[in-house]
């Protein structure tokens, strides 16, 4: 349930109804819009009324949604959220660039692709520590040797680290270095997870289930947003189909429809979509045209000896043509890099 304020309603009013809230034993999420503030009813609210805040001052109208997810809908937040990031905003006029090899293998390795993303446009670093490898026995990142790495490298070249934690243990630790912890796809319904990344208070990157549906995703935010970390980055990484030639399929309609449901941001990566460089450019393009406000991609300065992706992995020259593209298709629906 939401209560709608009155545009002009004051503080002591809004304060009046988180009171009754709390009273009533539901948790107040307040959304604090340009016109107005809505104030989220959150908890099972089948025993609840509409009229207990009704007539309370300052009240314009109190709905009930039906959704599943609440503070994730744009019933809740009409207007777009903007992440803040260490002075970078995702989600707003600007596309966001998240570049960086799939793992973390060397110093020379990171800090090789970093200056070179970094060169090219991207304004966030991104790398795995923890991996999360379908097979035992492939590559499964340094893991805190990685998070060291991390933080020297995010030292010397000056950019925002994303970086991935798969269990709740973890969170803390990958916390320290990372500023957005990653949950990956095979982890958005690993609850426990989404616990820990919602206390942490830190901006999360949450992607897509490979076999998870766009309201699975947003009951998936909705956990971290009911911890009152509102800052909720999604990614449609491509969902799993009867196709086989490509890595997986790219889901561009959810970049649309997620824009209706949510007021999260989404981004669109290409890179774990397709599952080979050469469709990661024309795919990026598609996102942007789309309406992502931003992009993960990896970038690996020697694909061919990469320990993870890299077949999919773009060298450092092709990336930079890649910016370059998104550049002029981000003016063409009028936003910028
Ligand atoms: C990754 O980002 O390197 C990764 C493993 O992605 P996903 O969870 O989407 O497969
Ligand atoms: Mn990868």
């Amino acid at each position: 349930m939401i209560v709608v304020m009155r545009s002009g309603a004051s503080a002591t009013e809004v304060q009046a109804v988180v009171k009754r809230v709390e009273e009533l034993g539901y948790q107040a999420h307040l959304s604090a819009g340009r016109e107005r503030t809505i104030i989220g009813v959150i908890g099972d609210e089948r025993p609840l009324n509409e009229a207990a805040f009704h007539l309370l001052d300052g009240v314009d109208k109190v709905v009930r949604i039906l959704k599943p997810y609440k503070l994730a809908s744009r019933d809740f937040h009409p207007q777009d959220t903007v992440v803040a990031i260490n002075g970078i905003r995702v989600g707003g006029p600007r596309v966001t660039v998240i570049a960086g090899p799939c793992s973390v293998e060397s110093r020379e390795q990171l800090l090789e692709t970093a200056l070179a993303v970094k060169e090219a446009g991207a304004t966030l670093l991104r790398a795995g520590a923890f991996k999360p490898r379908t097979s035992p026995y492939s590559f499964q990142g340094l893991g805190p040797r990685a998070l060291e790495l991390l933080a020297e490298v995010k030292e010397t070249v000056s950019m925002p680290i994303v970086t991935e934690a798969m269990a709740p243990e973890q969170v803390p630790l990958v916390a320290e270095v990372a500023d957005v912890i990653q949950i990956g796809t095979r982890n958005m319904q690993n609850f426990a997870l989404l616990h820990a990344a919602g206390e942490s208070g830190k901006p999360v990157l949450l992607k897509r289930g490979m076999m998870s549906t766009m309201e699975e995703l947003l009951m998936s935010a909705e956990y971290i947003l009911s911890h009152g970390n509102y800052g909720v980055i999604l990614c449609e990484r491509g969902i799993r189909t009867f196709e086989t030639y490509t890595r997986n399929t790219l889901d561009l309609a959810a970049v649309p429809v997620l824009k209706q449901m949510t007021h999260l941001p989404i981004l669109v990566d290409p890179s774990h979509a397709t599952g080979n460089w050469e469709w990661v450019t024309p795919l990026a393009l598609a996102g942007i045209a789309a309406g992502a406000d931003g992009l993960l991609i990896e970038v690996h300065p020697h694909p061919e000896r990469a320990l993870s992706d890299g077949t999919q992995s773009l060298r450092p020259e092709r990336f930079g043509a890649l910016v370059a593209k998104v550049r002029a298709v981000a003016e063409a629906v009028g936003r910028s890099v």
